[in-house]
């Protein structure tokens, strides 16, 4: 089915309005980390929202509509002077579909990510009606911070419109100190982070399947096959990519209730991303 791409806000807006399930794509980039099936679902292509609306390096501020691309968006940032320490392993995206995913990156370790640097949220509701999150200010009243909850949300509460981010000054951060391995392949993808104390022996089990070791974060990547794993250590996580309903799954129940009473709460119907975060 061809995606439908809202040229505004207004008409992605009106768009949730229509009957049956959506599915949110950024530039779609990140499909084969999908769990959900998009079968059945109206695909609503971000893309076209893509302005950046105001950069503000006095006060360390931009904001951006969610479908700029990232490169977009530091070369506008590198014009005054400042730039997102963002340097992911591979293929790049849109903002919004990056802080939506939230996957590890190179300068994490130093520089944080995208809890660290979103501010606040415009966000299309599944019912079609706007909410505002956050502020350009860095939050320090009491109570939650609810635009964090959208970041590694994969689309499942709300259609991000519009982000206010936290930028830094220029030289731009150095590149991150990875440790490569196999090339990283199109091909199924193992991503584990692990405790500091597991990290040696996680890296040493990845053996000559390891692509990439990131010493910073205890995160490593390795091309294993969707019927193979690698040992789990107390309190690490660990995503696929080309592995379907294997991708990301959520171990924790308390983790499991909490997702499942923010969906209830945000998209009550079902609407968005259906199926995204497999059985629950
Ligand atoms: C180990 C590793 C491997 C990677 N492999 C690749 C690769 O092979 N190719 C590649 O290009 N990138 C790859 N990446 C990078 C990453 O997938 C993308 O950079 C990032 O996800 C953004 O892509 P996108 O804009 O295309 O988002 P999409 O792929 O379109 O969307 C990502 C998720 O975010 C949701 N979403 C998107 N936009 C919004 C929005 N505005 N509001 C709410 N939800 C939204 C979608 O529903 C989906 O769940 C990899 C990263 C890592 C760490």
């Amino acid at each position: 089915m061809v995606a439908f791409r809202p040229g505004s806000v207004g008409e992605l807006c009106e768009a949730l309005t229509e009957p049956g399930a959506c599915w949110i794509e950024g530039s779609g980039s990140s499909a084969s980390f999908r769990v959900g099936s998009t079968a059945g679902a109206r695909t609503v292509r971000l893309d076209g929202l893509s302005e950046i609306v105001d950069l503000d390096p006095a006060n360390q501020v931009a904001v951006v509509q969610a479908g700029a691309s990232l490169q977009k968006l530091q070369t506008a940032l590198e014009t005054v002077g400042h730039c997102l320490p963002y340097d992911p392993y591979l293929g790049a995206g849109t903002v919004g579909g990056a802080l939506s995913m939230n996957l590890p990156h190179g300068l994490e370790a130093k520089h944080g990510s995208w809890r660290d640097w979103v501010l606040g949220l415009t966000v299309a509701r599944p019912d079609g009606k706007l909410a505002r999150c956050g502020s350009r200010v860095v939050k320090n009243v009491a109570g939650y911070d609810v635009a964090k909850m959208f970041v590694g949300a994969r689309g499942w509460l709300g259609v991000v419109a519009e982000v206010i981010l936290r930028t830094f000054p220029r030289p731009h951060p150095p590149a991150a100190c990875l440790e490569q391995g196999a090339p990283l392949s199109a091909g199924p993808l193992w991503i584990q982070r692990t405790l500091p104390q597991d990290a040696i022996a996680a890296r040493e089990a990845a053996g000559d399947r390891l692509c990439l070791f990131d010493p910073g974060t205890f995160t490593l990547v390795a091309a294993l096959p969707c019927d193979e794993s690698l040992p789990r250590f107390d309190g690490d996580w660990v995503l696929r990519r080309g592995c379907g309903n294997q991708n990301a799954v959520v171990e924790e129940a308390m983790q499991r209730r909490l997702m499942l009473r923010a969906k209830a709460i945000f998209d009550p119907d079902g609407k968005l991303n259906p199926g995204e975060w497999g059985e629950l």
